[in-house]
């Protein structure tokens, strides 16, 4: 892990800038290209911390780009926003340092305003719907599960709104998610989430991972009337990933994401509160988890991952 300090704010006086989320920023290269920046900021249960996670911005980026190289190689039908890690030639040299493995050019698109979530196990808010009323995002499922169990009928599609700042992401049913982007394209947004999940959960399977579940985005390429995977791809702030060789269904699981943090936000009483400055052994600890999943599904060291 680099010993730089993580990078909360970051500004490119050569591009204009689109949009802040929570984690990124957008800068404009021209008409149909993005410059999607990760920096280091976490946020859980939707407030952003104080300080950040050394290299995250960095991790995320490259795990994305894995996933935008791998994917269609294995679904050759999908159609991704990814175009190059390289920076454009706009950007003078000093910022190269900053920028260089936090950023990727992508195709700018309208996007669906709809969180495309899949849940191949049960955990987190399904499971304790699932103890108070036998459902699922209201879809009844059987009886008899366990905490941290495969959905025995496969996985489900849960999707939510896609919330403006500030606000929180709303469950909805499939026919909601229809009305909101029209039948058929929620339908293919639908049936794409699940392949993609599925795909995915096999081959991090391989490599000693549990996809438990995971939050997709889609956009439109007007031209074409393609919907196009786009945001960040089954990474650790998108997803929930288990370390597959310490599963053990009828607990909670351990897991390489932002659970570490969760945790201690609630035992000090912190969650939800603005402001928050987590100590040094809770941002390490994560950017620890964050790397051993991008090693684990990448197949390669971080170390050799940056140098390049
Ligand atoms: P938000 O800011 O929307 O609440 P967030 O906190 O997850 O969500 P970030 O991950 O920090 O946001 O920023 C990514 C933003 O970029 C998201 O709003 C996402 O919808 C948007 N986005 C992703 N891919 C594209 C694209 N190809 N073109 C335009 N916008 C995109
Ligand atoms: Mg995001």
């Amino acid at each position: 892990m680099s010993d730089t300090n993580p990078v909360t704010t970051l500004s490119i006086d050569a591009l204009p800038k689109i949009a802040t989320g929570k984690v990124r920023e957008l800068y404009s290269v021209d008409d149909k290209t993005l410059l999607f920046v990760a920096s280091d900021r976490i946020s859980a249960y939707d407030v952003i911390m104080e300080n950040g996670i050394p290299s995250k911005g960095p991790l995320l980026n490259l795990l994305s780009a894995h996933w935008f190289n791998v994917l269609p190689t294995l679904l050759p039908s999908l159609r991704t926003h990814f175009l190059t890690l390289l920076l454009p030639s706009s950007i003078p040299q000093s910022q190269h340092a900053l920028l260089h493995n936090r950023s990727m050019q992508v195709r700018r698109l309208k996007i669906f305003p709809l969180e495309a979530i899949v849940r191949g196990y049960i955990t987190g808010s399904a499971w304790k719907e699932y103890t108070v009323s036998g459902t699922v995002h209201s879809i009844p499922i059987a009886a008899g599960l366990r905490e941290s169990q495969a959905f025995p009928q496969g996985a489900i599609y849960t999707p939510s709104t896609k919330a403006e700042a500030g606000e929180n992401d709303e469950n909805i049913s499939p026919a909601k998610a229809a009305d909101i982007v029209g039948q058929s394209y929620a339908d293919r947004i639908e049936k794409l989430a699940l392949s993609l999940y599925t795909t995915a959960r096999d081959y991090a399977k391989d490599r000693g991972i549990i996809i438990a579940d995971t939050k997709f985005e889609f956009g439109l390429d007007e031209e074409t009337d393609e919907v196009v995977l786009v945001d960040e791809v089954l990474t650790p702030d998108s997803s929930r990933f288990w370390p597959a060789d310490k599963y053990e269904v009828g607990r909670e699981q351990e897991s390489f994401d932002k659970q570490y943090l969760r945790d201690w936000l609630v035992k000090e009483g912190l969650k939800g509160k603005q402001g928050v400055r987590m100590p040094e052994t809770i941002a390490l600890e994560t950017a620890k988890k964050y790397k051993e999943a991008f090693e684990k599904l990448t197949g390669g060291s971080w170390e050799d991952a940056v140098k390049k």
